[in-house]
C-alpha cells in the first residue's frame, strides 16, 4: 500500500497531558491535578467586550501582524516593560502559534536548540518536527538556570537557547543573577534568547525579572490564555527589539500561509484585557500554592514553586509513571514528568483548581506516599 503519512509524523508521540485529559472526561468527579489552565472563568467585562465585537461585525480577517489598536497597546506595554524603544510586534494565535511561528523562522535542520530539563512539551515536539536537535540541560533537582550547564552545552550549531520562567512544568522563577549569566553568555556568543513568560502575570514572591531587560536579542512570547482564563481564545504575541526585526517580519510572513491572523473579535476584547487587573486572582493562585507546597512537603520532595500554578514532585516510589498510575487509580490526575523531561522521576501537579479540591488531593496524595 502507498505510503501516506510524511516520515515527521514518527518524530512525535501524541501529547501525554492530553492522553491524561481524554482520562479525565472518562472518569465520575476526578480530583484533577492534569489541567493547565486557570479554573475562573473569562472575567465579565471581557466576555462583554468580545460578544461586541461579534456583534459588531468585526468578524473577518485582521491585518496579519493583528489588529493596530492592539499592537499599538502591546507595544506601548513592551516599551514600559523592557525599554525597547522601537519594538516589533506581531499578534499570534496563542503562544503555540507563535513558538510554531518563531521555530519555522530560525531553525534549519541541524541547528541546535539549548533548552533546561524539565520543559514545556511543544518545544521539543515541534523543533524535531522540524528536524532541529534539542539540546537538553538537565536542572534537577532544585530546577534553577543551570547556567553553567547551559554555557558548556554551546557548539557552533547553537541558534537558540529557550528560557521559561515561570516554568511550566516546575513552578520556577529565574532569578536576575542566574538571568543576567544567561544574557551574558548569549551575547558573547551572539545567540537568540527566546523567553516565554506565558506566565508573568502568576507570580508570588516579587518580581519575576526577564531576560528581555538584560539582553536585546530576545524574542519573547507572551499570552493571555492563562491570565485571563482565556485559552480557547488562541491569543498571545510575539515582541523584539530593532535587532531581531527580521525574526518577527519572517514570523509575519510565515502567518500568511498559516494562521493568516489571531481570532479577530478576541483581539478587540484582548485591548482591554491588557488593563485589567487580575491581582485577585493572582492572591488566590498564591493561597493556593501555599495549600500545595504546605500540603505536601512532610511526605514528598519538592521545591517551592515561584510562579505559574505547578508543583513538580518527586515520586516516592520507582518510576513517576508508576506512581501516577497508583494515583488515577485514586481518582487523583496528575502528569508523569516524562512527559515534560528526560527523566521520569516526578510528577507534575497543577493546582489550578478549587480549594476543597486541592485540600482532598493533598490528602489522597499523602496516603499514597
Ligand atoms: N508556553 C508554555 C510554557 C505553556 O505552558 C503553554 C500552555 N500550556 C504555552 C506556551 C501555550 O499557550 P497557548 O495556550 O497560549 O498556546
Amino acid at each position: 500500500m502507498k505510503k501516506i503519512l510524511a516520515d515527521r509524523t514518527g518524530l512525535i508521540d501524541a501529547s501525554g497531558i492530553r492522553k491524561v485529559f481524554a482520562l479525565a472526561a472518562s472518569l465520575k468527579d476526578p480530583i484533577n491535578f492534569s489541567i493547565g489552565q486557570p479554573d475562573f472563568d473569562v472575567p465579565e467585562p471581557l466576555k462583554v467586550e468580545a460578544i461586541n465585537a461579534i456583534k459588531a461585525g468585526q468578524n473577518k480577517y485582521s491585518q496579519t501582524a493583528g489588529d493596530s489598536l492592539l499592537l499599538e497597546k502591546i507595544t506601548d506595554k513592551v516599551k514600559k516593560q523592557v525599554g525597547w524603544p522601537n519594538p516589533s510586534v506581531l499578534v499570534t494565535s496563542g503562544v503555540s502559534g507563535g513558538l510554531l511561528l518563531a521555530f519555522m523562522a530560525i531553525i534549519d535542520p541541524g541547528d541546535e536548540v539549548i533548552i533546561p530539563d524539565p520543559y514545556f512539551v511543544i518545544y521539543k515536539h515541534v523543533i524535531n518536527l522540524l528536524g532541529g536537535r534539542c539540546v537538553f540541560v538537565d536542572s534537577y533537582p532544585d530546577f534553577g538556570l543551570p547556567v553553567e550547564k547551559i554555557a558548556e552545552s554551546i557548539t557552533e550549531k547553537t541558534k537558540l537557547i529557550i528560557l521559561n520562567s515561570p516554568s511550566n512544568p516546575t513552578g520556577m522563577v529565574y532569578s536576575e543573577e542566574q538571568i543576567k549569566q544567561i544574557a551574558e553568555i548569549a551575547a558573547e556568543k551572539d545567540i537568540v534568547v527566546m523567553s516565554d513568560e506565558i506566565y508573568e502575570k502568576f507570580c508570588y514572591d516579587g518580581a519575576c525579572p526577564s531576560i528581555a531587560n538584560y539582553y536585546d536579542k530576545t524574542l519573547l512570547l507572551k499570552g493571555f490564555g492563562k491570565a485571563y482564563a482565556m485559552t480557547g481564545w488562541r491569543l498571545g504575541f510575539a515582541a523584539a527589539d530593532q535587532s531581531l526585526k527580521n525574526v518577527i517580519e519572517a514570523m509575519t510572513k510565515i502567518q500568511q500561509y498559516t494562521f493568516v491572523c489571531a481570532p479577530t473579535p478576541f483581539q478587540k476584547a484582548a485591548v482591554a484585557a491588557l488593563d485589567y487587573d487580575i491581582s485577585d486572582f493572582v492572591e488566590a493562585y498564591r493561597k493556593k500554592r501555599d495549600l500545595i507546597y504546605d500540603g505536601l512537603k512532610d511526605k514528598f520532595e519538592l521545591i517551592k514553586p515561584g510562579g505559574a500554578f505547578y508543583a513538580f514532585v518527586k515520586s516516592p516510589v520507582g518510576s513517576a509513571t508508576e506512581f501516577v498510575k497508583k494515583a488515577i487509580d485514586n481518582n487523583v490526575l496528575i502528569i508523569p514528568g516524562n512527559v515534560f523531561s528526560e527523566k521520569d522521576t516526578h510528577f507534575r501537579i497543577s493546582y489550578a483548581t478549587s480549594d476543597n479540591k486541592i485540600q482532598q488531593g493533598v490528602e489522597v496524595l499523602n496516603s499514597l506516599a
